[in-house]
């Protein structure tokens, strides 16, 4: 199993779903939208959203919205792109306001390998809460072990 993991660039052991309160605890304590890192995004009706950007949430947050704008005014709710926002597209098939959706930052980090991971994991994590995640297993999943290992829980 150790070779099975090293395999794929795990460590046996290596953060189950578990840990992502211990990664919490270490970050950083300015919590901030100006930042880079990991986000998540909530709306009124408990529907989450995982996301990750190099650049400020804060930027990320406003394309989020102007996906939305723009599939208000186009009213096209096929469009399943995958650069369109999830939680727009879920906002405007359900009716619900994307004014109120919450943005919070879960993790700072600069774009790379790590924040890919720091993503899997978070979504893994919030994936085992609730059913109410939006997120696009298949195309969020960089890794297939991941992938595997969550499709046979
Ligand atoms: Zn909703």
């Amino acid at each position: 199993m150790a070779n099975e993991l090293k395999k794929y660039g795990y460590r046996a052991g290596f953060y189950p779903v578990t840990q992502v309160k211990n990664i919490s605890a270490l970050k950083d304590p300015i919590p901030s939208l100006e930042k880079s890192g990991i986000y998540k995004l909530e709306c009124q009706c408990g529907d989450q959203y995982i996301g990750q950007t190099g650049r400020s949430i804060k930027t990320r947050f406003k394309e989020h919205l102007r996906d939305y704008k723009s599939l208000l005014k186009n009213s096209n709710t096929n469009n399943s792109s995958n650069s369109v926002s999830a939680m727009a597209q879920h906002c405007l098939q359900n009716n619900h306001n994307f004014n109120n959706v919450v943005v919070n930052q879960l993790h700072f980090g600069e774009k790379g390998r790590r924040l890919n991971r720091l993503e899997e994991i978070y979504t893994l994590h919030y994936l085992s809460m609730s059913n109410k995640v939006l997120n696009d297993t298949d195309c969020i999943f960089y890794n297939n072990f991941i992938r595997f290992m969550f499709k046979n829980d």
